[in-house]
């Protein structure tokens, strides 16, 4: 386990602003996690996970919290039929017969997984090509996008209930739009690894896929601009966040050195030198606008930080 003090947030998120943490205790394996449960009783102070902090908004200031950062490395891997039974948790007959799983350490970069996958001939998860989290990070998310999401493969996940690793099957866990939790659960829990089911195919076409979204998304969003992905939900139905934003003149509104983009006004971007103060003011008055032009009220999709603690 590796301890810093003091950890900056601007250089753990993806947005490049808010203040900084007590501690960041980064976990590089499953050995590290009697450790950090000791540490963290001995500090006192309530814990946060942030991983590549691609969905993150932080708070100016110092915040009196641990940071866990997951870094389980475990590579892509296949698992065998039995192991997908008896290690995994798979229930038989729960996925489609030549279902293949592929287990995946939290800490992985999510493109990893996907250029694995790719390469393995397995399908299912094309959809979240340019997603550039990490893939526990697209668990605890359900992240997604072009109609596919992380939890529609998610065969089990492997967690740190803050006593021991358990395996958590499909049925502990409940997905929703970007939400993922475990049944039963008082506190959000940290992930270890993660099993993912998936269909063959031919490598070609899943490139092909892809490639076809990566290009899709550089062309409707702000990819190379600092962001956090979208900054508020798509409201349950009617015209998405952008939209609503776009109509209510939002495109492209500034406020000292943060942006909704010209190009997605869904993205709040940092231009340089922007503040969460600035963010909260500009996301504040948009939602303000659209409640009272359109009646609905949005919501963040991004995390807050300090947002919940355990
Ligand atoms: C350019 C850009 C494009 C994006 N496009 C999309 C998109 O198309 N669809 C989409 O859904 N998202 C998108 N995002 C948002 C983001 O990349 C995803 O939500 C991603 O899954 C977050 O992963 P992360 O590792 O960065 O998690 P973080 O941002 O570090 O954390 C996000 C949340 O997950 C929790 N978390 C992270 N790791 C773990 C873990 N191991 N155990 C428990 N909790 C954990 C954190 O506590 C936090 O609440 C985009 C972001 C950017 C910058």
């Amino acid at each position: 386990m590796r301890e810093e003090a003091g950890a900056e947030l601007s250089g753990l998120t993806t947005l490049g602003m808010g203040g900084t943490c007590a501690v960041a205790l980064s976990l590089d394996s499953r050995e590290d996690l009697p450790a950090f449960e000791a540490r963290r009783k001995e500090l006192g102070l309530p814990c946060e996970v942030l991983a590549r902090g691609s969905n993150i908004l932080a708070r100016e200031g110092r915040h009196e919290l641990v940071l866990v950062r997951p870094c389980f490395a475990d590579a892509p891997a296949l698992a065998s039929a039995e192991a997908a039974g008896a290690e995994l948790g798979v229930e038989e007959g729960a996925w489609p017969e030549g279902t293949v799983f592929v287990t995946c350490g939290a800490g992985v970069a999510l493109p990893r997984l996907l250029a694995f996958l790719r390469d393995a001939g397995l399908s299912g998860m094309e959809g979240l090509a340019g997603i550039p989290g990490s893939v526990g990070g697209a668990v605890a998310m359900n992240a997604g996008s072009f109609g596919c999401e992380t939890g529609a493969c998610l065969a089990s996940v492997e967690v740190w209930n803050g006593e021991a690793l358990v395996r958590i099957p499909r049925q502990g866990f409940d997905v929703g739009y970007r939400h993922f939790a475990v049944k039963g659960a008082l506190e959000p829990v940290l992930v270890v690894s993660a099993a993912f089911a998936l269909t063959p195919a031919p490598s070609s076409g899943i490139a092909e896929r892809m490639q076809a979204n990566l290009l899709a998304k550089k062309s409707r969003q702000p990819v190379t601009a600092r962001s956090a992905g979208c900054v508020f939900k798509n409201p349950p139905e009617g015209p998405s966040a952008g939209m609503l934003l776009d109509r209510a003149g939002f495109r492209g509104r500034t406020r000292g050195g943060v942006a909704l983009s010209e190009m997605h006004a869904n993205f709040l971007v940092n231009r340089g030198g922007g503040t969460a103060e600035d963010a909260f003011a500009l996301l504040g008055e948009a939602q303000e606008a659209v409640l009272a032009k359109f009646g609905v009220a949005l919501e963040y999709e991004v995390r807050v930080l300090p947002c919940r603690s355990f």
